[in-house]
């Protein structure tokens, strides 16, 4: 079967949600097309509060604005197929899609991917040991606790000392799970103080920083993990049945990929510009696919101000002149945007993103172009790994329209 339509959004999280229903607001015929049974993303299955903060100005827990977003989106008018999986592309902007009922091809006018990012799973890490039951990630763990009302262990080890760590440590209490310990390879944990401090007292908590495990034990289910103190290489082994390993983030990037986009070799997404359009015209990206990983709200707000960019394209309104390629120096491993197009506005919040491997109590931030220092300002919050560090986007308006690459990198 062969549908048509004038933007095709794959990807129904907050991020693909919020550009579907803008784009729906404005008039255009929108399908966002999502595999999973309902829409919403990583919300839907996260059953905390947090959410909503920056875009709708308020707080509430993970379903209760999956919904709303999803609501919205189909209030404005954009039709909504759950159960579609994009498999690949049939040209420029047409998708393949396999739904229950047979294939789909879909031939839309632009196309906005949203496909989101994943926790990347312990065969991915490398960690030696046995192959037993009861290792997942904190989605796998969110998805047996809050959609399938299923049953996890009784002492659980959290890898990563992350939000998502603590996001974790919330869903293992509901489910009757102790978490023994939480281990961070860096020296602190990598959540901020207003989570990790409450996080310890409340939840009663021990983190191990400077830890890394070095085996999983067990036959058929968990027995044990091994871990090493990276100070002194002493090894200890701690009783559990569970292990969640945290964070560790790897876009969705499959649909990227096999469209021949140009790809961030730091954050494995694709490319993008200030507009959030990618190397191919017409396709846009948003949300943790461009970003692994930062909240929903700021995923909802890619979402946001990616409008008017397609509505732009559509119109045919030219793209503007040349990009600057923006790069990320120490410590930072990836920058999104990647491209700083001039005369396409700033990015969305006024906001660059970079994610630091090192933790830095004190940022200062340096922006070069051409072996020039065109800014430089000391912000006030840290630099942590494990989350996005933002630098507002005002700290470029020194660069040379016609310059070679701005990197951006601490002082
Ligand atoms: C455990 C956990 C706790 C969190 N807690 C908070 C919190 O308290 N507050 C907060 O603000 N943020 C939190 N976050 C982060 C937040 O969930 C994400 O930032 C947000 O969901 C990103 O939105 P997104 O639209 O980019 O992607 P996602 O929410 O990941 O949505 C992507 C969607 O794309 C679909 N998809 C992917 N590939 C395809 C394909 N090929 N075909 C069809 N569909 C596809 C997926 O099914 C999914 O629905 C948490 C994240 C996790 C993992």
């Amino acid at each position: 079967m062969n549908l048509t339509t004038d933007v095709a959004v794959v990807g129904g999280g907050p991020s693909g949600l919020t550009a579907a229903a803008g784009l729906a607001a404005a008039g255009l015929r929108v399908l966002v097309l999502d595999r999973e049974r309902e829409a919403g993303g990583i919300p839907r299955h996260s059953d905390h509060t947090g959410y909503g903060l920056r875009d709708l100005r308020t707080v509430m827990t993970g379903p209760a604005y999956a919904r709303l977003l999803a609501n919205r989106a189909l209030e404005a008018g954009a039709l909504v197929r759950t159960s579609a999986m994009v498999t690949g592309w049939a040209g420029e902007h047409a998708l393949d899609v396999t739904t229950p009922e047979g294939r789909l091809r879909v031939d839309a006018r632009a196309v906005v991917l949203a496909t989101g990012a994943r926790e990347r799973p312990r065969t991915a890490r490398m960690v030696p040991g046995d192959r037993p039951a009861g290792v997942l990630t904190t989605g796998q763990l969110q998805n047996v606790v809050h959609l399938h009302h299923g049953k996890v262990g009784t002492r659980a080890v959290i890898v990563g000392a992350e939000l998502v760590s603590w996001s974790a440590a919330l869903t293992l209490r509901t489910a009757g799970c102790r978490t023994v310990l939480m281990t961070s390879e860096h020296d602190r944990a990598e959540s901020y103080a207003a989570f990790s401090v409450p996080g310890r007292a409340v939840l009663r908590v021990p983190v191990a920083t400077a830890t890394r495990v070095v085996r999983i034990n067990g036959r058929d289910t968990v027995e044990s993990v091994e871990i090493e103190d990276l100070r002194t290489g002493e090894r200890r082994t701690v009783p559990c049945d569970t292990v969640v390993f945290t964070g560790g983030w790897i876009p969705d990037h499959e649909l990227a990929r096999a469209a021949g986009l140009a790809m961030d070799p730091g954050s494995r997404s694709p490319v993008v510009d200030n507009a959030l359009a990618t190397s191919r015209p017409g396709v846009f990206a948003v949300g943790n696919l461009v970003h692994p990983v930062d909240t929903a709200d700021v995923a909802a707000l890619d979402g946001r101000h990616v409008v008017r960019h397609v509505l732009a394209y559509l119109g045919g309104t030219p793209t503007g002149a040349e990009a600057i390629p923006l790069r990320a120096g120490a410590p930072f491993r990836w920058v999104s945007p990647g491209l700083v197009r001039p005369g396409a506005g700033a990015p969305p919040r006024r906001r660059i993103l970079l994610w630091p491997d090192e933790h830095r109590a004190v940022a200062r931030v340096m922006v070069t172009q051409d072996g020039r220092e065109i800014a430089r300002r000391t912000l006030p919050w840290p630099v942590s790994p494990g989350r996005v560090f933002r630098v507002p986007s005002s700290l470029l308006s020194g660069a040379d329209p016609h310059g070679g690459p701005i990197t951006v990198s601490l002082a």
